[in-house]
């Protein structure tokens, strides 16, 4: 299953991060047959939808989505080359499947940073092309791969490989992301089986002072979206970590009051948000007296696959999937209220299923 994994220099507040969000954790039994490191946390996806699902069927059991969460520490300048243990935190990146990029725009003195000063906007450049180097290491390996087998045969599609690798190698040395490229169908199909670094869709956060958070102002901040802007674009959150684990530590209650006495909110919630959507996750509801749980599938994915999540006969024996629109039952009341209204749809096998559509499956047996 899909995951995303925290990263940036070191001291930027990663850590400080990844034990808040770790806190909001889903307990690990209700992962029976899963380990999980303790560089790992499942945390879960706020949604209101949800919560109002539950109020309405009042179901036996309630299974909220999740976003799974890697801290991956100790990238540093020249981690490419083995530097601080580089090469084993670069693999860690290209096991997850998006990036949570931190960035420090807080002035500390007591905090020191990897390179004296204070800069997130060469921090961007230091990590991107650590990114882009161990691409770029990797494609050349590729291609020489390649090369040797094209010796010993003269299957044709070696050939059109060997092109790709090639195109992609000469993009990523423009100074370019992967993920930027504007890459064919058939290249993407190639291009998805390297798992390279910097074809990973990128969340970049931006750990400030509780006050600049709070007063939506900080100094570095229009320089990091005007990098990122230069770059492809990208979601910017601002976020803190200092009020974060204020927050963290408190009662809830109590950290209700603190966030209204001082006109604040915790950003974790976008954040996790975020990440879930752009690893390219969506989730469908099943929802019942017994039981109302989000069901979490690629975007794109067709409802006889989605189906499959569940169990593997439902998508075998696949006949229909009646859904209802959330909306539609949220403004109607109630199932036989979405019903009567003709607004209850059975889709068939091509049906691209939506995020938030509630879903009731048929299927032969
Ligand atoms: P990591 O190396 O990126 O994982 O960074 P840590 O989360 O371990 O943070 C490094 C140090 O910076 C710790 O002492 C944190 O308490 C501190 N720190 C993290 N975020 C902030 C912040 O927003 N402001 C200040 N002043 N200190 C912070």
């Amino acid at each position: 299953h899909l995951k995303i994994g925290i990263v940036g220099l070191p001291n930027v507040g990663k850590s400080t991060l990844f034990n808040t969000l770790t806190k909001m954790a889903i307990p690990a039994e209700n992962f029976p047959f899963c380990t999980i490191e303790p560089n790992e946390a499942r945390v879960n996806v706020p949604d209101e939808r949800f919560e109002w699902l539950c109020q309405l069927y009042k179901p036996k059991s309630e299974v909220s989505a999740f976003l799974e969460i890697h801290d991956i520490a100790g990238l540093v300048r020249g981690a490419h080359q083995g530097q601080g243990l580089g090469n084993s935190f670069l693999s860690h990146i290209r096991a997850v499947d998006g990036i949570f990029h931190v960035l420090r725009a807080f002035e500390d003195p007591d905090i020191i940073h990897v390179d004296d000063v204070v800069d997130p906007v060469r921090d961007l450049e230091v990590i991107t092309e650590e990114l882009r180097l161990k691409d770029i290491e990797f494609m050349e390996r590729k291609l020489e791969d390649l090369e040797k087998s094209m010796k010993r045969s003269n299957d044709k599609q070696l050939k059109i490989e060997h092109e790709c690798c090639q195109r992609v190698k000469a993009f990523i040395e423009e100074g370019k992301d992967v993920r930027l490229g504007d890459w064919k169908a058939a290249d993407i199909e190639i291009i998805n089986t390297f798992q390279l670094l910097t074809a990973k869709p990128v969340v970049y956060l931006v750990n400030m002072t509780e006050k600049d958070y709070q007063r939506k102002k900080n100094k570095f901040l229009p320089k990091i979206h005007a990098w990122v802007q230069e770059h492809g674009g990208g979601q910017i959150i601002p976020f803190s970590c200092v009020l974060e684990r204020t927050l963290a530590d408190m009662p809830p209650d109590e950290a209700a009051k603190y966030c209204e006495a001082n006109q604040v909110q915790s950003a974790l919630s976008k954040i996790i948000k975020t990440g879930f959507s752009a690893i390219n996750l969506i989730y469908f509801f099943t929802a019942g007296p017994d039981e109302v749980k989000c069901w979490q599938i690629r975007r794109q994915t067709k409802a006889p696959q989605a189906a499959g999540t569940i169990h593997t006969d439902f998508e075998k024996g696949f006949i229909c999937a009646e859904v209802m629109k959330f909306d539609d039952l949220k403004e109607l009341g109630s199932e036989a209220a979405v019903k009567a209204a003709g607004k209850y749809k059975q889709e068939g096998k091509t049906y691209v299923v939506q995020d938030g559509d509630i879903i009731f499956f048929k299927f032969n047996v």
